[in-house]
């Protein structure tokens, strides 16, 4: 049996967004530049893909621009925010210690060039707390920014309190949505939220793309010089087939959501349950209840993350230890040590997420499977025979 169980790295492309892509490369081939019959047809295309994610993010179609992915539209959030803050005096920003790397390294960057950066805690359970936030905020406080989900455990943050406070303090407020973007309700205008980051892949739409929500009454600033296409905001020819397709494989998502979402939580629910009874020395990384529905992250005494992948990817069984970004270096990851787990068994962490495409016969295969790859691997860790 094979399981990708690997959905928060990305998504398979939906059915529905590979069926509205591919008219794109053979008929709507235009730009949307273009004056002509062809370019037209593009642009068409463009505009009710716009109105589309718009819709379902409660936003109006003039304040989204799309981007190349969730990287990007975090860098331009950011750094956007910044040059605001720092013409009227403000040069602080707000983040937390598990955001992305796309999120952390950019404030990380405006804290060398002069901005002061506060990251919060995000306690034991993987949740910001509402009363830290407010004491941080300043008169000075350029932006706050704060991810909906946490890509690696899950944790789904107080993101319509922390809206509610920064439109009270007149703080920008930025998230990073693009693990829930497709898995949670999102409502940019009922949870006050100023600007907000999303990216196809991770729900069934393809690589490649993502958008910036940006409310109305902040200015946004470019990463990319050159044409005029997103308004000015973003140069570059648009890619077409992918925002047609993040169009479709959202509009599914959001339709299904209600649908989907609770199969998905039973199906996590029933790894958790299955994971925790059979296999001793195991913990579930982030809150049990505030997670999002597809996530499961265990810390596994005893073994090396690494090696458990290895063992499992020859079980068929596609897995993560943290997230897609830091595997391949030898960190722990960030997001299990701002938890407070000690070094060790950061290092043994095991991440499986889960989409409506998995079956309740791929989560018991793994629920068979991970106890005697487990085993083997203590059997053979030094730090296991110590106990
Ligand atoms: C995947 C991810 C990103 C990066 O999105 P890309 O489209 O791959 O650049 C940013 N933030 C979070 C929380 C993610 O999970």
């Amino acid at each position: 049996m094979r399981v990708y169980a690997d959905n928060a790295a990305t998504t398979q492309v939906s059915r529905s967004a590979l069926e509205a892509m591919l008219p794109c490369f053979t008929e709507y081939y235009g730009n949307p530049s273009s004056m002509h019959q062809s370019g037209q047809d593009a642009a068409r295309l463009l505009i009710n893909a716009r109105e589309t994610m718009a819709k379902y993010l409660g936003a109006s179609p003039n304040e989204i621009t799309f981007t190349s992915g969730g990287s990007e539209a975090d860098n331009q959030a950011i750094i956007s925010a910044a040059l605001r803050g720092a013409r009227k005096g403000k040069k602080h920003i707000i983040s937390t210690k598990f955001e992305h790397h796309a999120v952390l390294h950019a404030v990380e960057k405006l804290g060398k060039e002069g901005f002061e950066i506060t990251l919060l805690d995000v306690h034991e359970d993987g949740i910001v707390r509402l009363p830290k936030l407010e004491a941080a905020i300043r008169p000075d406080t350029a932006l706050v920014t704060v991810m909906y989900a946490n890509n690696e455990i899950g944790t789904i943050q107080p993101i319509s309190e922390i809206g509610a406070l920064c439109r009270e303090k007149g703080v920008i407020f930025h998230t990073d949505a693009v693990q829930a973007a497709g898995h949670l309700e999102i409502d940019v205008t009922k949870q006050n939220i100023d600007m907000l980051t999303l990216s196809a892949h991770k729900f069934h739409g393809p690589k490649g793309i993502g958008l910036l929500y940006c409310r109305k009454a902040i200015p946004l600033s470019t990463l990319i010089e050159g044409g005029a296409q997103e308004r000015g905001k973003r140069a570059g020819t648009e890619n077409i087939p992918a925002i047609v397709g993040m169009a479709a494989a959202f509009r599914e998502a959001c339709e299904n959501m209600a649908v989907n979402m609770p199969r998905v939580r039973a199906l996590r629910d029933r790894l958790i349950d299955g994971v925790l009874a059979r296999i001793p020395e195991v913990i579930l990384n982030g809150d049990r209840e505030k997670r999002l529905p597809g996530n499961a992250n265990f810390s596994v005494t005893g073994i090396e993350g690494e090696s458990l992948l290895l063992l499992l990817d020859n079980a068929g069984i596609c897995a993560s230890s943290g997230s897609a970004c830091t595997s391949g270096s030898l960190d722990p990851s960030h997001v299990l040590l701002a938890i407070g787990l000690p070094h060790e068994t950061a290092h043994g962490s095991l991440r499986l997420t889960l989409s409506e495409y998995n079956t309740q016969e791929e989560i018991d295969y793994i629920i068979e499977a991970l106890p005697p790859i487990v085993e083997k691997l203590r059997m053979m860790s030094p730090v296991w025979k110590k106990k």
